[in-house]
């Protein structure tokens, strides 16, 4: 009994259901990421925990399951959600910042561009990811890799507590000293465990920053990449920095200078003043960068820094994590997406782990174990692209795999992926222990499924 329960739903629950046929169906299924056609049971506009808590009993009664979404940003590896409730937070976006206690409390429709800001204005930051409008709760529960990360950890390190509705309908607050099991899981382990109403997040007193983009023709890729890749190994943790192989789309809305060119760029965050940036950033100035943005920033600015398309786009990417970049990994992805290719790749970024982020970790995370991550992107206008966009991420991913580090990073994943691929065996284990006693019958479909250990051992 799957295909007409949702019918009943307007009826039984407060939230606003939206159904297959009705006049906004096609942009209530919508994800933020276009190249994905989501075509769930139905959709549910929650604006309470108390709405949250009716749509997970009612999709219990009826065979249904729950997933949860807040902007689509990480929608492309959901597997099908024919028997699935969508449910939709972005009615529930409030968020409360305590200066005093350095802390933020944002309700599952929250971006990150709801917290940026307001706690700027007591001179803190959040472990805020390149996006403005990537939602809080999806980027913390994956991990959260943020301009800071390689001095104060991801971002699922700085949850201090979750707020979710479980599987049996409780809405319970996870906490480490209450439930460190499943505190622990959702640090990092993804949606599976529950619908997350509200999570409270560390801040940390960091107001400006020395940050910016040095550019420079993609024809120099190769001796530029080398050079950062030199300069990494001398940094502090106080620097994050990334390095990429951009080609700036020909749309009219970009800066002349930058429309429609292929660069090689180095981007980069310091937390400091001004002269230990200058400082640190003298070796890659040397190299004559044809731009130059960095100079003291605002946090909320490092949000502009990766100039992510905000607006909706038909997105196809992945990523993976390295044990290390040697020469000839840098060699063999120039080769593939650099100048002399012809790469549908928008982007292709190689980013500086280490730090903070590396050795034994105390969440489910596998980024311990790696040196630098990796994310590709191109947008699929058209099936074509689709094919070809495909095509060059399997080129770079062969092109680095010498160095693939085993394990990715659930939220650079972007292709369905099985969990197994994400976590260490004893990490898998531990998750799907935790998963069998929150949601034995596997009612939450997240992104990256965890499955429930008891269902796995009978399968
Ligand atoms: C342009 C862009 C920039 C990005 N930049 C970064 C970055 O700098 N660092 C980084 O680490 N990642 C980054 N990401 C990846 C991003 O963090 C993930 O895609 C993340 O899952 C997005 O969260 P969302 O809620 O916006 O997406 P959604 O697609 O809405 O949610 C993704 C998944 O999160 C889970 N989820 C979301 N809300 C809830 C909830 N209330 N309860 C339970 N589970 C929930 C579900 O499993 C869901 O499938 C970026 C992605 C894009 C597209």
């Amino acid at each position: 009994m799957q295909s007409t329960p949702a019918r009943i739903a307007c009826d039984e629950v407060g939230a606003t259901i939206v159904l297959p046929g009705d006049e906004n169906w096609d942009s209530a299924r919508q994800a933020w990421n276009l190249a994905v056609d989501q075509r769930p049971a139905a959709v549910a506009l929650v604006r309470s925990a108390k709405e949250a808590i009716e749509i997970v009993g009612f999709a219990r009664r009826n065979g249904l399951r729950v997933a949860t979404q807040c902007t689509g940003h990480g929608a492309a590896p959901m597997a099908s959600l024919e028997h699935t409730i969508l449910v939709k937070t972005s009615q529930m976006a409030g968020v409360q910042i305590e200066p005093g206690a350095r802390r933020v409390r944002a309700q599952a429709g929250a971006l990150w561009q709801d917290i940026t800001k307001p706690a700027a204005e007591h001179g803190l930051a959040a472990l805020a990811g390149s996006s403005p409008n990537v939602g809080v709760v999806g980027y913390s529960l994956g991990g959260g890799l943020s301009w800071m990360a390689r001095r104060y950890g991801l971002a699922a390190e700085s949850l201090l507590a979750a707020e979710l509705v479980t599987a049996n309908g409780d809405l319970i607050r996870a906490e480490h000293e209450s439930t460190p099991d499943l505190f622990w899981a959702l640090r990092g382990g993804g949606g599976s465990f529950g619908l997350v109403t509200a999570i409270e997040l560390a801040l940390f007193p960091v107001q400006r920053l020395y940050a910016g983009v040095l550019f420079w023709p993609m024809q120099r890729g190769s001796e530029i990449l080398h050079a950062w890749r030199e300069w990494v190994d001398t940094v502090p943790d106080t620097v994050t920095s990334l390095a990429r192989l951009l080609r700036v789309p020909p749309l009219p809305d970009i800066p002349a200078q930058l429309r429609g060119r292929p660069f090689v760029v180095v981007e980069a965050a310091c937390i400091g003043d001004e002269s230990s940036g200058e400082d640190l950033l003298a070796p890659l100035r040397e190299l004559g960068p044809e731009i130059d943005t960095f100079a003291m920033v605002s946090a909320p600015l490092l949000q502009t820094l990766h100039m992510d398309p905000e607006p909706p786009v038909p997105a196809i990417g992945d990523g993976m994590l390295l044990a290390d970049l040697p020469a000839k990994a840098i060699e063999g992805l120039v080769a593939v997406a650099g100048p002399n290719s012809d790469s549908p790749l928008l982007s292709i970024e190689l980013r500086h782990l280490g730090g903070q982020l590396g050795g034994e970790t105390v969440i489910p995370s596998s980024m311990g174990s790696a040196a630098f991550g990796v994310y590709s992107v191109g947008m699929a206008m058209n099936d074509e692209m689709g094919a070809a966009i495909h095509r060059d991420l399997g080129l770079v991913r062969n092109a680095l795999s010498p160095c693939d580090a085993r394990y990715m990073f659930l939220n650079f994943a972007d292709q369905p992926a099985d969990t197994a691929t994400l976590f260490s065996p004893a990490t898998q284990r531990r998750l799907a222990e935790i998963k069998a006693r929150y949601d034995p019958t596997d009612v939450f479909q997240a992104n990256h499924e965890v499955a429930p250990a008891l269902a796995t051992n009978a399968a």
